[in-house]
């Protein structure tokens, strides 16, 4: 198209020049698309390293059902009694006037009501709420 005798209107010099624009910029595009796309030995590697996070999520995720899964056998082997025979809870009072009752070995923690003398006590900090009853074991 270039060099021979042929001369140009004005329109199709701008009609050239615009298409040699569209290229241009077409041409930078596909340059910023190639910075960007990883080559393969980085999109190898973010694969594995995808591959190895999911792994351990799944990992975590089962050692934390597993743990919780032992923790449930313990809470549910416990007798919630110290050697003596006494309970082996202690509790605080919370705002809503429930105490929260944990046991000191296994950790289970229970919302009680207590009887309002209890919660003066231990609401003036004369008394922390120990060896309660839990809730499932008071009527027994
Ligand atoms: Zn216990």
């Amino acid at each position: 198209m270039f060099g021979d005798e042929k001369s140009f209107t004005a329109e199709q010099v701008v009609e050239m020049q615009m298409q040699m624009m569209a290229e241009f910029k077409e041409s930078l595009v596909a340059f910023a698309r190639e910075l960007k796309a990883p080559d393969e030995e980085t999109a190898a590697k973010n694969a594995e390293i995808k591959a190895r996070k999911m792994a351990t999520d799944a990992r975590q995720a089962k050692d934390a059902v597993e743990r919780q899964k032992r923790i449930e056998e313990a809470q549910a082997n416990c007798t919630h009694r110290k050697e003596n025979g006494k309970w082996n809870t202690s509790g605080i009072l919370n705002a809503d006037g429930l105490v929260t009752l944990i046991c000191q070995r296994c950790f289970k923690v229970w919302r009680i009501k207590v009887s309002p003398d209890n919660a003066r006590l231990i609401d003036a900090g004369d008394l922390e709420l120990a060896e309660q009853a839990p809730p499932a074991q008071a009527a027994a």
